[in-house]
């Protein structure tokens, strides 16, 4: 067989595929709600003769979905959560379809019926003895609110895996080779001695005091970090009333740098500025981890893998598609192109939709942000990538995200669907591929063994009450 059979088998799918993340779209569920659109991607596995497991680490909506029951086992993933209050219909202006209700501002119902469609392609390929070896989509919920995927890898639902590939929904095609920030998250709890704050201020100790004290101490710590060090943190409980000392209040901390040890050694400066500030303040601090996750792990080999196929499958966008495109484009205001290198910003600006694969340019580059993904790269070989859903600049979360998310949009999800199957049917067919990958992924750990980031009795229905 030829790759391209790969390819036809999923424009000949075209259909039903668009029909189930449209339905996906029209229903958005938010992080550990998604139970319609986990139900909606595992019956579709299902019926395609994978075995589906629900509960992965005690998440409902959480599964994992296999075919085969050989090696090299590949992988995908799809993740279908959406955000609270980005309720927009697929037009060209603003206009909620539910004012502050849910929609899909980050294109996850793209993300889990792309994969899906990849999953299902080298499935087919396996059943009709074009290949050998196992398939494996892991259904990740509640990436919007954090560490879904580090439940699952806790729960050992990615063990046995040789090697991942997924995507993200973006306005460009491009495998990415850089990584990102690792992060710990922190609730910071503060108890003092409540008073009358006029009649009996000196019989009271404000734990409104340690909060502010703390954040205090971490704007100073800020000058005295490495650069690309972020800390972050909100007031999560600051007091009932002015005219009482408050007893209880609290914050929520969060601590970003490029790998865990740097995370570890500021969050644990966090934690002696928590003690400080309850000396100062005369409460009592309790810091608790609450999250936490890894940067990425790139892996450039598979990232070549990735562009090989982009450059060899068709972008399937219709006129239709580009006009609307062009629509949605002109509402965008000042579009930033900083993903493109500095040459082609221009045409960047120019084009509705920049479909033209590039070479991964955030190479040798740490973004800020992180990713549950993190923790997988940490795992197993992963090959990640950006497929064009959106009109070229449009940021994620953005009302624009979502309106081109429901018809536009599939145009990129059926892309990235023939790059994740002949990515992964790369992965089957050439052993020395495969090798490389694992190589590279051995040579960058080195001898940092992954860890689970999260704290012993971590409840992963608690992150939805951050
Ligand atoms: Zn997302």
């Amino acid at each position: 067989m030829t790759k391209q059979q790969l390819f036809d088998d999923i424009e000949a799918d075209e259909d039903w595929l668009t029909g189930l993340s449209t339905d996906i779209w029209e229903n958005p569920e938010v992080a550990l709600q998604e139970h319609d659109a986990a139900e909606a991607l595992g019956d579709a596995l299902r019926e395609e003769g994978f075995s589906v497991e629900f509960g992965v680490a005690g998440i409902d909506t959480a599964f994992v979905a296999r075919y085969g029951d050989e090696g090299p086992v590949v992988g995908t993933m799809g993740e279908f959560d959406a955000l609270p209050g980005m309720s927009q219909a697929a037009t060209a202006e603003p206009e909620p379809i539910e004012e502050g209700g849910p929609g899909h501002g980050c294109g996850h119902n793209l993300f889990g019926v792309g994969s899906l469609a990849g999953a299902i392609a080298v499935k087919r390929a396996i059943e009709r003895g074009d290949v050998e070896g196992s398939v494996v989509y892991l259904g990740t919920p509640a990436e919007e609110v954090g560490a879904g995927k580090v439940y699952m890898i806790q729960d050992g639902a990615f063990d046995g895996l040789d090697a991942v590939v997924s995507w993200h929904p973006g306005w460009t095609n491009a495998p990415n080779k850089g990584s990102c920030l690792a992060v710990d998250t922190f609730s910071v709890r503060f108890e003092g001695e409540s008073a009358h704050a006029a009649a009996a201020p000196e019989a009271g100790r404000s734990a409104l005091d340690g909060v502010q004290l703390l954040g205090n101490g971490i704007e100073f710590m800020r000058e005295h970090v490495a650069d690309p060090v972020r800390i972050h943190y909100v007031v999560t409980d600051g007091g009932q009333a002015a005219n009482v000392v408050p007893a209880e209040a609290s914050m929520e901390v969060m601590v970003r740098a490029p790998d865990r040890a740097a995370v570890e050694a500021v969050s644990d400066r966090v934690r002696d500025a928590a003690e400080g500030a309850a000396l100062m303040s005369g409460t009592e601090v309790d810091v608790t981890k609450t999250s936490g996750m890894y940067g990425v792990l790139p892996n450039h080999t598979l990232g070549d893998t990735i562009l090989a196929n982009m450059e060899a499958a068709d972008f399937p966008l219709s006129e239709e598609q580009e006009a609307f495109a062009a629509d949605l484009k002109e509402t965008l205001g000042s579009p930033s192109y900083a993903d493109v290198p500095a040459d082609r910003r221009d045409e960047a600006a120019e084009a509705a939709m920049f479909t033209e694969p590039l070479d991964a340019p955030d190479e040798g580059t740490t973004g800020s942000y992180s990713t549950d993904s993190g923790d997988v790269s940490w795992t197993v070989p992963l090959g990640r990538f950006r497929a064009a859903t959106w009109p070229a600049g449009t940021p994620a979360h953005s009302w624009q995200a979502v309106a081109a998310g429901k018809d536009l949009g599939t145009a990129g999800m059926l892309f990235a669907g023939k790059v994740v199957a002949g990515s992964l049917y790369d992965l089957l067919t050439e052993n020395e591929l495969l090798e490389e990958a694992t190589a590279e992924f051995e040579e960058r750990k080195g001898d940092r063994e992954y860890e689970s980031p999260l704290p012993a009795d971590a409840d992963p229905y608690e992150l939805t009450d951050r």
